[in-house]
């Protein structure tokens, strides 16, 4: 990777802030834009705590600035990036920080690759300053979507889903696919699903799973949260929500169509009972290219698809007793107004004490379940009422776990 000053800037090289450069989707956006260092240029990365991992990307990478969560960390890296020769790297910390390099003008391209709440105030700002906006980052978009929406059309901010199943359906859309999904001849959204590593396990061992089980996912490597919520399949659940706010469509024009070999990444059904699919090995940098390079297309790194390597496609329903993730998410969806945004601040809570071996893998469907049959709906029409539901909702779900009452 050669440092920002050798580095040849072309016209149309696009400048990017990644959020959440240490983790999985990060991880992955820095081998494409290193694969294409003509086309993009890294202007800023962002980490929560991953000091060291932050350091290693501005010593290959050179952003412009970089962003970590607390004062003692920004510190650190200072007097690291100072030794190595490299005191020019901006480091700043916290909250407001993380808003500034979301909008800062010389940037066109965000990367919203935070994990869960933490995400949606940068992920916005992004679309306030009509960014380009990779979303990956679900959770945002689960909390606000109306809000969110209605930000990027006014803003005329350019929304990219990165979410493999929202990067697939957007690809088998029509390009202009906005007014209703019916508008457009399409029937149905077609959301397809791992099944996540307990798939075909009995009702009776899943309470006993661990989380180093719950995160060894069998398609996919990603961060430990989105790994539990596959395996219970709130991932799905939340996707659903994301679906229909992405592509302004009722959770009763989406099928989720398990699929245990995750080559097909989501499908668009058409009135004429044509159905697009789009396929591909399952590796995040072919939907974060995209994203990087839409409209056109640039190589992504991922092995070309092998489809006599693969031989079989199979299709079966998901089964909701076992997983009601699954169902609570439609239910919130259904609901509306904030039930989405406590349904998510919820599950981040099960999800961290099931992960803190505070929780077992079948409760975290329970508590999720108790909260939200404890909080009462509001309409989500600011974000001061989203946040507070948010907070509500997890001060809740903190309760009930320490009571044990779920
Ligand atoms: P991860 O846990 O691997 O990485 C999370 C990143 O966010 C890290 O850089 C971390 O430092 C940062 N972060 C964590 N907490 C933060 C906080 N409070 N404030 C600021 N930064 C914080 O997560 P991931 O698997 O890369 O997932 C990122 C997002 O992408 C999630 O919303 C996830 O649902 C979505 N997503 C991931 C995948 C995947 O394959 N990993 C696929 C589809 C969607
Ligand atoms: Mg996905």
């Amino acid at each position: 990777m050669p440092s920002s000053s050798t580095r040849k800037v072309t016209l149309s090289t696009r400048k990017v802030t990644l959020l959440g450069a240490t983790g999985s989707i990060g991880r992955s956006t820095l081998d494409v834009i290193a694969q294409h260092p003509d086309a993009y240029e890294l202007y800023a990365a962002t980490a929560h705590r991953s000091r060291e991992a932050l350091l290693d990307i501005c010593l290959r990478f050179a952003p412009v600035r970089a962003v970590i969560g607390t004062q003692d960390d920004a510190e650190w890296l200072r007097l690291q990036l100072r030794e190595a020769g490299r005191g020019d790297i901006d480091v700043s910390h916290g909250e407001a920080a993380l808003l500034e390099v979301s909008r800062a003008a010389e940037v066109d391209t965000v990367m919203a690759a935070i994990i869960g709440a933490a995400g949606l105030l940068p992920t916005l700002a992004a679309v306030e300053s009509g960014k380009r906006v990779l979303l990956a980052n679900k959770e945002a978009l689960v909390m606000s979507g109306g809000l969110f929406m209605d930000a990027v059309t006014r803003h005329g901010a350019t929304l990219l889903p990165i979410d493999s199943e929202h990067n697939a359906i957007y690809q088998c859309l029509p390009m202009q696919h906005g007014g209703g999904l019916s508008r457009h001849g399409v029937s149905r959204l077609l959301l397809t699903a791992s099944g996540g590593p307990f798939w075909k396990c009995p009702l009776s061992e899943l309470e006993a799973v661990t989380p180093a089980q719950a995160c060894a996912h069998p398609n996919w490597s990603m961060g430990r949260k989105i790994s539990v919520d596959s395996a219970t399949m709130m991932n799905k659940g939340l996707e659903l929500i994301e679906a229909c706010w992405l592509f302004d469509a009722t959770p009763e024009q989406i099928e989720v169509v398990v699929h245990p070999q995750s080559i097909i990444h989501s499908m668009v059904g058409y009135a004429d009972g044509s159905v697009l699919a789009q396929m591909g090995n399952p590796d995040m940098r072919t939907p974060i290219a995209y994203g990087l390079s839409w409209p056109s297309r640039v190589e992504a790194g991922v092995e070309p698809l092998d489809l006599f390597a693969v031989s079989r496609l199979d299709f079966e329903a998901p089964d909701e007793s076992r997983f009601p993730c699954l169902r609570l998410a439609r239910e919130a969806m259904q609901a509306g107004g904030t039930a989405p945004a406590s349904l998510n601040a919820a599950n981040e809570v099960a999800v961290q004490a099931f992960l803190d071996e505070k929780l077992s893998f079948l409760d975290i469907a329970r508590l999720v379940g108790a909260t939200l049959a404890a909080t009462e709906v509001h309409a989500a029409d600011s974000l001061d009422v989203v946040l507070c539901e948010d907070a509500r909702a997890r001060q809740l779900a903190e309760r009930l776990l320490h009571q044990r009452s779920f």
